[in-house]
């Protein structure tokens, strides 16, 4: 078999299409490939018809996987074929889409190893690719998937802000809870960002069809939500309700510390996270100190046991219990003297109907947790972006469970 015959079969290549040469590079390291077009007409590349070949393009050259430790590359001219119905059009090449300058199989492995690399760094050197033609790769592979996904009805829908970059860029970030998959981003977290994410994202039926989606509550989503998902119901989500506490004892505990300091007292310094954390999580060693504080007379103890009494809110199975629970605990918290506890009990209290939707759907974004330390590791990953484009791309092409491939 002559070497030609060989690349041939490798990179199925066949009538009219034929291996003119095979030159072996040695120092070079690489091996170059002509492939020649043998034939008077084409394909319209429009609509598949059959039609005189009217001139060539300019000699072209794609990346193929290497063969050993060659570089392999393909080298032709594209014929261009005269369609009635179309006029002059380039004919495609069987070994590679359309704008592309590397073959259908270099392009599908480069993107199993981008994706398996923990960083674009890493896949740009094992590919022997530049940093433009990585982004080039993964932003065909995202068109393909986003072009690919079907109009399955997706029930539990989960809205989330994230920051992008420092300061206070933000942008809006739709996933699919069941399937753990992000459906699409977009810059800002207003109402009309909220929008334009449900109809670039949704087809129609979809929308008709959303269940529930997972929010914080936040109007502008919440507005979205009524505008384009008219079945959909609210459930606030726990995850971010959680964070809320957090942060009003964290309030009450810097107001104190602060207090106590200037009176020569420092029992609180150091402790910020014994009051984040949940009180299982706080560490051994620093049970003793803790326990004290916790028992003590302090605004922030008070706090923290407004939070921690919050949590079995979450556990009741019936709907009418878990309201029962919420108004007792509400009638504590409202009386407790700390603004910032009271300020989150009359959030809560406002948006009861949607934290007690919970327990008809028993939905939350941090479900989507694994997505979301996924989504952390783009995004630090992502210190190289300057457009918005370029991030979302990567979100995608990471966490969007797409079909990627040519
Ligand atoms: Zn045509």
């Amino acid at each position: 078999m002559e070497i030609e015959d060989h690349y041939a079969l490798l990179l199925g290549i066949s009538s009219p299409w034929e291996i003119s040469s095979v030159n072996l590079n040695m120092p070079g390291n690489r091996v170059d490939i002509e492939i020649d077009y043998a034939d008077g007409s084409g394909i319209c590349p429009e609509c598949g018809t059959v039609c005189p070949k009217h001139d060539d393009r300019e000699r072209r050259t794609w990346r193929h996987l290497d063969t050993m430790q060659f570089s392999t590359y393909l080298h032709a001219q594209l014929p261009r074929v005269k369609c009635k119905k179309h006029g002059v059009k380039t004919a495609s090449a069987p070994w590679a889409t359309k704008n592309s300058r590397f073959t259908l199989l270099f392009e599908s492995f480069a993107i199993q190893v981008i994706q398996a690399s923990r960083s674009i760094e890493e896949a740009r050197k094992l590919l022997r690719l530049n940093w433009h033609q990585v982004e080039a790769i993964k932003r065909r592979a995202v068109e393909r998937g986003l072009a690919r996904r079907d109009s399955t009805a997706i029930e539990y829908l989960g809205i989330d802000e994230k920051q992008f970059r420092s300061g206070h860029q933000y942008i809006t970030n739709l996933v699919d809870l069941k399937q753990g998959r992000v459906l699409d981003v977009v810059e800002e977290r207003k109402e009309e960002a909220c929008n334009t994410l449900f109809l670039q994202a949704l087809t129609p039926d979809q929308r008709e069809q959303v269940t529930a989606v997972a929010l914080d509550m936040w109007k502008a989503y919440a507005n979205a939500v009524e505008g384009l998902l008219p079945q959909a119901v609210i459930v606030h989500d726990r995850f971010h309700i959680s964070q809320h506490l957090n942060q009003a004892v964290d309030q009450v505990r810097r107001a104190e510390n602060k207090q106590l300091a200037s009176e020569g007292d420092n029992r609180l310094k150091g402790t910020k996270h014994f009051w984040l954390y949940n009180a299982e999580n706080v560490k051994a060693s620093h049970h003793d100190q803790f326990d004290r504080l916790k028992g003590s007379n302090l605004k922030v103890a008070r706090a923290w046991a407004l939070k921690e009494h919050f949590r079995p809110f979450w556990d009741y199975r019936s709907k009418g219990w878990a309201k029962r629970y919420f108004e007792r605990w509400y009638s504590w918290a409202i009386r407790c003297r700390l603004e910032p506890v009271k300020k989150v009990a009359r959030m809560l209290k406002t948006h009861i109907e949607g934290l007690l939707n919970y327990f008809d759907h028993r939905i939350s974004n941090a479900a989507a947790e694994g997505l979301n330390s996924k989504i952390q590791t783009v995004k630090s990953n992502a210190r190289g972006y300057r457009s918005f484009e370029g991030f979302r791309t990567s979100i995608l092409f990471y966490c969007g469970k797409l079909k990627m491939q040519p």
